[in-house]
Protein backbone atom coordinates (compact mmCIF):
# COMPACT_ATOMS: atom_id res chain seq x y z
CA UNK A 1 0.00 0.00 0.00
CA UNK A 2 1.02 3.49 -1.08
CA UNK A 3 0.47 6.26 1.25
CA UNK A 4 1.24 10.44 0.93
CA UNK A 5 0.86 13.07 2.77
CA UNK A 6 1.81 16.65 4.75
CA UNK A 7 4.43 15.02 7.69
CA UNK A 8 3.05 15.96 11.24
CA UNK A 9 4.06 14.80 14.91
CA UNK A 10 2.53 11.11 15.55
CA UNK A 11 0.05 10.90 17.51
CA UNK A 12 0.50 8.64 20.67
CA UNK A 13 -2.47 7.02 22.82
CA UNK A 14 -0.97 5.90 26.24
CA UNK A 15 -1.23 1.97 27.14
CA UNK A 16 0.61 -0.99 27.60
CA UNK A 17 2.56 -0.24 25.03
CA UNK A 18 1.73 3.06 23.75
CA UNK A 19 0.00 2.86 20.28
CA UNK A 20 1.44 5.37 17.57
CA UNK A 21 -0.11 7.01 14.33
CA UNK A 22 1.51 8.37 11.51
CA UNK A 23 0.05 11.17 10.81
CA UNK A 24 0.10 12.48 7.21
CA UNK A 25 -2.47 14.96 7.95
CA UNK A 26 -5.43 12.88 5.70
CA UNK A 27 -3.86 9.61 6.82
CA UNK A 28 -3.14 7.79 9.82
CA UNK A 29 -1.35 4.80 9.75
CA UNK A 30 -1.25 2.63 12.79
CA UNK A 31 2.48 1.70 13.31
CA UNK A 32 2.55 -0.60 16.17
CA UNK A 33 0.75 -3.30 13.26
CA UNK A 34 3.82 -2.32 10.95
CA UNK A 35 6.35 -3.28 13.59
CA UNK A 36 8.85 -6.03 11.82
CA UNK A 37 7.40 -4.71 8.63
CA UNK A 38 9.74 -3.02 5.87
CA UNK A 39 8.74 0.81 5.30
CA UNK A 40 9.83 2.68 2.10
CA UNK A 41 9.65 6.48 2.52
CA UNK A 42 10.45 8.49 -0.36
CA UNK A 43 10.69 12.77 0.38
CA UNK A 44 8.60 14.33 -2.43
CA UNK A 45 8.55 18.16 -1.83
CA UNK A 46 7.46 20.29 1.36
CA UNK A 47 4.54 21.34 2.38
CA UNK A 48 5.33 24.23 5.74
CA UNK A 49 2.99 23.63 8.28
CA UNK A 50 2.18 27.34 8.10
CA UNK A 51 1.24 28.60 4.73
CA UNK A 52 1.17 24.97 2.76
CA UNK A 53 3.83 26.31 0.49
CA UNK A 54 6.36 24.10 -1.66
CA UNK A 55 9.15 26.13 0.72
CA UNK A 56 12.02 24.62 2.40
CA UNK A 57 11.72 23.76 5.85
CA UNK A 58 13.64 25.91 8.22
CA UNK A 59 12.07 25.07 11.89
CA UNK A 60 9.21 23.31 13.49
CA UNK A 61 7.66 22.47 10.01
CA UNK A 62 7.34 25.90 9.39
CA UNK A 63 9.63 27.89 6.17
CA UNK A 64 11.49 30.93 6.94
CA UNK A 65 9.04 33.11 6.27
CA UNK A 66 6.04 31.61 8.82
CA UNK A 67 8.89 30.80 11.24
CA UNK A 68 9.54 34.02 11.77
CA UNK A 69 6.16 35.44 11.75
CA UNK A 70 3.95 33.29 13.01
CA UNK A 71 2.83 33.52 16.82
CA UNK A 72 3.26 29.25 16.80
CA UNK A 73 6.73 29.83 16.54
CA UNK A 74 7.55 32.50 18.64
CA UNK A 75 9.96 32.76 21.58
CA UNK A 76 8.17 31.77 24.26
CA UNK A 77 7.32 28.49 22.95
CA UNK A 78 10.59 27.11 23.24
CA UNK A 79 11.31 29.66 26.14
CA UNK A 80 7.99 30.21 28.48
CA UNK A 81 9.64 32.42 30.72
CA UNK A 82 9.53 35.44 27.65
CA UNK A 83 5.97 34.71 27.68
CA UNK A 84 4.15 38.52 27.60
CA UNK A 85 1.06 38.00 26.79
CA UNK A 86 -0.38 38.06 31.14
CA UNK A 87 1.03 42.05 30.71
CA UNK A 88 -1.19 42.78 27.60
CA UNK A 89 2.00 43.03 25.47
CA UNK A 90 1.94 41.30 22.04
CA UNK A 91 4.80 39.74 20.63
CA UNK A 92 3.23 38.62 17.50
CA UNK A 93 -0.21 37.98 17.40
CA UNK A 94 -2.03 39.23 21.06
CA UNK A 95 -5.04 37.32 20.61
CA UNK A 96 -3.26 34.21 20.18
CA UNK A 97 -0.72 34.19 22.37
CA UNK A 98 -3.45 35.19 25.18
CA UNK A 99 -5.56 32.04 24.26
CA UNK A 100 -2.14 30.29 24.75
CA UNK A 101 -0.71 31.19 27.51
CA UNK A 102 -3.33 32.32 29.62
CA UNK A 103 -4.33 28.95 30.52
CA UNK A 104 -2.99 26.72 33.37
CA UNK A 105 0.76 25.25 32.84
CA UNK A 106 2.80 22.71 34.65
CA UNK A 107 6.36 22.26 35.24
CA UNK A 108 7.69 18.56 35.53
CA UNK A 109 10.24 16.65 36.48
CA UNK A 110 10.77 13.92 33.87
CA UNK A 111 13.19 10.21 33.12
CA UNK A 112 14.47 10.63 29.41
CA UNK A 113 16.94 8.58 30.77
CA UNK A 114 18.54 11.46 32.27
CA UNK A 115 16.30 13.65 34.88
CA UNK A 116 15.43 17.10 32.94
CA UNK A 117 12.82 19.80 34.17
CA UNK A 118 10.47 21.21 31.65
CA UNK A 119 7.14 23.26 30.84
CA UNK A 120 3.94 22.12 29.25
CA UNK A 121 0.19 23.16 28.89
CA UNK A 122 -1.69 21.34 31.49
CA UNK A 123 -3.96 19.90 28.40
CA UNK A 124 -0.61 18.55 27.36
CA UNK A 125 -0.40 15.61 29.29
CA UNK A 126 0.42 12.69 29.23
CA UNK A 127 1.19 13.80 25.16
CA UNK A 128 4.09 15.76 26.00
CA UNK A 129 5.83 13.27 28.05
CA UNK A 130 5.59 10.21 25.62
CA UNK A 131 6.62 12.84 22.67
CA UNK A 132 9.81 13.68 24.49
CA UNK A 133 10.33 9.53 25.24
CA UNK A 134 10.13 9.93 29.00
CA UNK A 135 9.97 7.05 31.06
CA UNK A 136 8.25 8.13 33.67
CA UNK A 137 7.82 11.98 35.36
CA UNK A 138 6.15 13.70 38.10
CA UNK A 139 4.43 17.21 38.05
CA UNK A 140 6.46 19.46 40.28
CA UNK A 141 4.34 22.41 40.00
CA UNK A 142 0.70 23.72 38.35
CA UNK A 143 0.61 27.38 37.26
CA UNK A 144 -1.96 29.71 36.36
CA UNK A 145 -0.16 30.86 32.73
CA UNK A 146 2.85 30.10 30.62
CA UNK A 147 5.04 32.88 32.12
CA UNK A 148 4.54 31.58 35.93
CA UNK A 149 5.96 27.98 34.62
CA UNK A 150 8.70 29.29 32.51
CA UNK A 151 10.15 31.43 35.71
CA UNK A 152 9.82 27.92 37.75
CA UNK A 153 11.68 26.27 35.00
CA UNK A 154 14.39 28.95 34.59
CA UNK A 155 14.96 28.51 38.57
CA UNK A 156 15.28 24.71 38.43
CA UNK A 157 17.43 24.74 34.82
CA UNK A 158 20.22 26.08 37.55
CA UNK A 159 20.07 22.62 39.47
CA UNK A 160 19.04 19.90 36.51
CA UNK A 161 18.79 19.70 32.97
CA UNK A 162 16.09 20.69 30.65
CA UNK A 163 16.99 19.25 27.59
CA UNK A 164 16.74 15.20 26.56
CA UNK A 165 19.61 13.37 24.70
CA UNK A 166 17.90 11.75 22.56
CA UNK A 167 20.19 9.16 21.65
CA UNK A 168 20.23 8.20 25.36
CA UNK A 169 16.78 8.53 25.51
CA UNK A 170 16.32 6.02 22.10
CA UNK A 171 19.13 3.46 23.87
CA UNK A 172 17.71 3.47 27.26
CA UNK A 173 15.28 1.13 27.81
CA UNK A 174 14.65 1.88 31.80
CA UNK A 175 16.12 4.33 33.99
CA UNK A 176 15.79 3.75 38.11
CA UNK A 177 15.29 7.77 39.63
CA UNK A 178 13.66 8.54 42.32
CA UNK A 179 11.43 11.17 41.44
CA UNK A 180 9.36 11.58 44.56
CA UNK A 181 12.47 12.40 46.49
CA UNK A 182 14.09 14.73 43.45
CA UNK A 183 11.03 16.56 43.62
CA UNK A 184 11.28 17.22 47.08
CA UNK A 185 15.07 18.38 46.83
CA UNK A 186 13.91 21.05 44.42
CA UNK A 187 11.17 22.25 46.20
CA UNK A 188 13.36 25.00 47.79
CA UNK A 189 14.65 26.30 44.17
CA UNK A 190 11.30 27.47 43.58
CA UNK A 191 11.31 31.24 42.77
CA UNK A 192 9.29 32.67 45.94
CA UNK A 193 6.68 34.54 44.22
CA UNK A 194 5.69 31.06 42.28
CA UNK A 195 6.25 28.60 45.21
CA UNK A 196 2.43 28.25 46.30
CA UNK A 197 2.25 26.91 42.71
CA UNK A 198 3.96 23.48 44.41
CA UNK A 199 1.81 20.68 43.80
CA UNK A 200 1.67 18.24 46.72
CA UNK A 201 0.17 15.48 44.26
CA UNK A 202 3.17 12.98 44.26
CA UNK A 203 1.70 10.61 41.09
CA UNK A 204 4.36 8.71 38.64
CA UNK A 205 3.44 8.96 35.29
CA UNK A 206 5.25 5.95 33.78
CA UNK A 207 5.27 4.94 29.94
CA UNK A 208 5.55 1.95 27.84
CA UNK A 209 7.46 2.11 24.55
CA UNK A 210 6.53 -0.30 21.78
CA UNK A 211 10.02 -1.55 20.96
CA UNK A 212 11.22 -4.51 19.99
CA UNK A 213 14.80 -4.38 20.45
CA UNK A 214 16.72 -1.12 21.77
CA UNK A 215 19.74 -0.24 19.23
CA UNK A 216 23.38 0.05 20.78
CA UNK A 217 24.41 2.87 17.78
CA UNK A 218 21.96 5.07 16.21
CA UNK A 219 22.21 6.42 12.88
CA UNK A 220 19.81 9.79 12.39
CA UNK A 221 17.91 9.56 9.30
CA UNK A 222 18.16 12.72 7.33
CA UNK A 223 15.40 12.96 4.48
CA UNK A 224 16.32 16.03 2.89
CA UNK A 225 19.52 14.78 2.01
CA UNK A 226 18.83 11.03 1.51
CA UNK A 227 15.38 11.43 -0.40
CA UNK A 228 14.66 8.32 -0.17
CA UNK A 229 14.62 5.23 2.89
CA UNK A 230 14.06 1.65 3.38
CA UNK A 231 14.61 -0.22 6.38
CA UNK A 232 12.38 -2.37 9.06
CA UNK A 233 10.86 -1.31 11.65
CA UNK A 234 11.49 -2.51 14.88
CA UNK A 235 10.38 0.27 17.47
CA UNK A 236 9.02 3.37 18.46
CA UNK A 237 9.85 6.09 21.30
CA UNK A 238 8.74 9.33 21.56
CA UNK A 239 8.76 10.70 18.05
CA UNK A 240 11.44 8.83 16.83
CA UNK A 241 10.70 5.42 14.32
CA UNK A 242 13.51 2.88 15.10
CA UNK A 243 14.73 0.24 12.57
CA UNK A 244 16.77 -2.78 12.70
CA UNK A 245 19.76 -1.55 11.19
CA UNK A 246 19.90 1.39 13.75
CA UNK A 247 18.82 4.05 11.70
CA UNK A 248 16.13 6.26 13.85
CA UNK A 249 13.68 8.80 12.13
CA UNK A 250 12.83 11.37 14.29
CA UNK A 251 9.27 11.74 12.65
CA UNK A 252 8.49 15.58 14.75
CA UNK A 253 11.59 16.71 12.88
CA UNK A 254 10.88 16.15 9.50
CA UNK A 255 7.61 17.99 9.83
CA UNK A 256 6.47 19.99 6.57
CA UNK A 257 7.88 17.01 4.34
CA UNK A 258 5.28 16.09 2.20
CA UNK A 259 6.46 12.26 2.05
CA UNK A 260 5.14 8.69 -0.07
CA UNK A 261 5.49 5.85 2.66
CA UNK A 262 5.20 2.05 1.25
CA UNK A 263 4.32 -0.55 3.73
ZN1 LIG B 1 5.35 28.91 5.33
Amino acid sequence: MIFEGQIRKMIAENGNPIRYYLNLKDDYIDLNQQLGKKLTLVHDHYECLGCGLNKEIYRMGYCQNCFFTLPQANESIIRPELSKAHLGIQVRDLEWEKKFELQPHIVYLAVSPDLKVGVTRATQIPTRWIDQGANAAIILARTENRYEAGMIEVALKNVTSDKTNYQRMLKTEKAEVDLVHQKDLFKVYLPEEESKFYLDDNTIYEFHYPVMQYPTKVKSLNLKKEGRFEGTLSGIKGQYLLFDDGTVWNVRGHEGFYVQLSI
